[in-house]
Order: C-alpha cells, then sequence, then structure tokens
C-alpha cells in the first residue's frame, strides 16, 4: 500500500524522534526538516502528503513558511498541522488565519495529534482512508489486495497492485517516474527509471487483457498518470 508522506518540521530533536516513531508505526512514511528554510526545498522535493509544522523555527518560522506554502499554487491545499509551545495560544487565531489547517499546543498527547492527522488527511483526500477504490468498471480493494474489472479479477503482482493504488488515488495527477520509484519502491531503491517502464507495461497489459479501456495515461516527457477520464460516460 502506498503510505502517506508526512513531512515534519520541528528542530527539537526528542519530538522529531518521538513523532517519527509514531508515524512510521502508524503507517506513514516520514521526512524531517530541522530549519523552515530546509523545509520550503523538501516540501517541493519530496511533494508530502501532509506538514507538521512547527511555530518556532530556525531559518524561517512556521508561520512564515506556512504563509509561503499558501501563496503557491501546488501548496493552496496542502495540509497543514501547526505545532506551538505553551503560552503562544493567544497566537491561535493569528496561525489559523496564516492558513494551518489544526493547531496543536505542546505538550500534546500522541495519540491526539495522530487522531488529527488522520483526520485531516482523511478530509483532504478521502482515497487514504477509502478501503476501496472505484473508476468506471475498475474497483481496487486495499483490505484484500485483489482488483477487479467489473466481475473479472485482475491478477497483479505486488508491485503493479501498488503502481496502480498509487495512480488512482489522485486521478489527472502526473508522476514522473522518480516519484513513482519514491512512492512504490521507496526512496532508498536502488532501480532505474527504466524499471518502472516495465511495471507500468505489466499493469496495463493485465488491466487490458480483453482489450478494455486503458485506464492508464503516458505523458510524454513527464510520467503516467491514472485518466482522469476513465469511468466518466462518454
Ligand atoms: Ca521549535
Amino acid at each position: 500500500m502506498t503510505r502517506p508522506k508526512i513531512l515534519i518540521v520541528e528542530d527539537e530533536q526528542p519530538l522529531v524522534t518521538l513523532l517519527t516513531y509514531n508515524l512510521e508505526t502508524e503507517g506513514y512514511a516520514t521526512t524531517v526538516a530541522m530549519r523552515g528554510d530546509q523545509a520550503a526545498d523538501l516540501v517541493h522535493e519530496e511533494r508530502p502528503d501532509l506538514l507538521i509544522l512547527d511555530w518556532m523555527l530556525p531559518g524561517i518560522s512556521g508561520i512564515e513558511l506556512c504563509r509561503r506554502l499558501r501563496q503557491r499554487q501546488e501548496t493552496r491545499t496542502l495540509p497543514i498541522i501547526m505545532l506551538t509551545a505553551r503560552g503562544e495560544e493567544s497566537e491561535r487565531i493569528r496561525g489559523l488565519a496564516t492558513g494551518a489547517d489544526d493547531y496543536v499546543v505542546k505538550p500534546f498527547s500522541v495519540a491526539e495529534l495522530m487522531a488529527r492527522v488522520k483526520a485531516l488527511l482523511r478530509r483532504a483526500n478521502p482515497a487514504f482512508a477509502a478501503d476501496t477504490m472505484e473508476a468506471g468498471d475498475l474497483r481496487l480493494d486495499r483490505v484484500t489486495k485483489r482488483v477487479h474489472r467489473s466481475a473479472r479479477e485482475v491478477k497483479l503482482g505486488p508491485t503493479e497492485f501498488r503502481l496502480l493504488e498509487c495512480l488512482m488515488k489522485s486521478p489527472g495527477r502526473v508522476y514522473g517516474r522518480d516519484q513513482l520509484l519514491d512512492q512504490v519502491w521507496g526512496r532508498d531503491s536502488e532501480i532505474d527509471d527504466r524499471t518502472v517502464d516495465v511495471h507500468v507495461g505489466r499493469l496495463r497489459k493485465a488491466l487490458t487483457s480483453l482489450d478494455e479501456r486503458d485506464p492508464i495515461r503516458t505523458v510524454r516527457g513527464a510520467g503516467y498518470a491514472f485518466d482522469e477520464t476513465f469511468g466518466r460516460v462518454a
């Protein structure tokens, strides 16, 4: 299963360790930035699904970073949970006005933060929480790991399953080969780009073995996308 990616922006090492451990245990992939300016770069490189953002940071502050992210088209709706120290609560309004989606005051209960992460991800992208995803005659079940086209079961290897799951999660979004490598194989994999093409080829072949319509779009020079028009009545 493709794991939602969370960027933790926090300069207190013990808290970073605690958050990383708990988020990974919950099944999320994590990346850490300990400076605000470093986080700005990482957001564009990593395209996280959610940001946990500390208020006070070296480099640029959490508030300033939040404000900048909200000004950019591609991060305007990125889910952000802001962390603040006690005593900064009076600034709560300012934090929300800056565009954070949620707000947690330190010291906080880890369980509560995890619940908020889950809720916010679900609100931002219902596909993260759904057991099944459907488009047209295609249905992917995350619990049973089965894929069907109408009544026909499509036999997929684990890699092809994760590829389809990743693409289907955001119909229309074009994923570069490097992004697919990162999301499907993991960032540390030593696999080259052409492997992505091979697996997409296998996925396509399995999905269209009865000459059904191909739901995957190849975008020349860019990568692959799940066709957002797939399943719409023509
Ligand atoms: Ca801090």
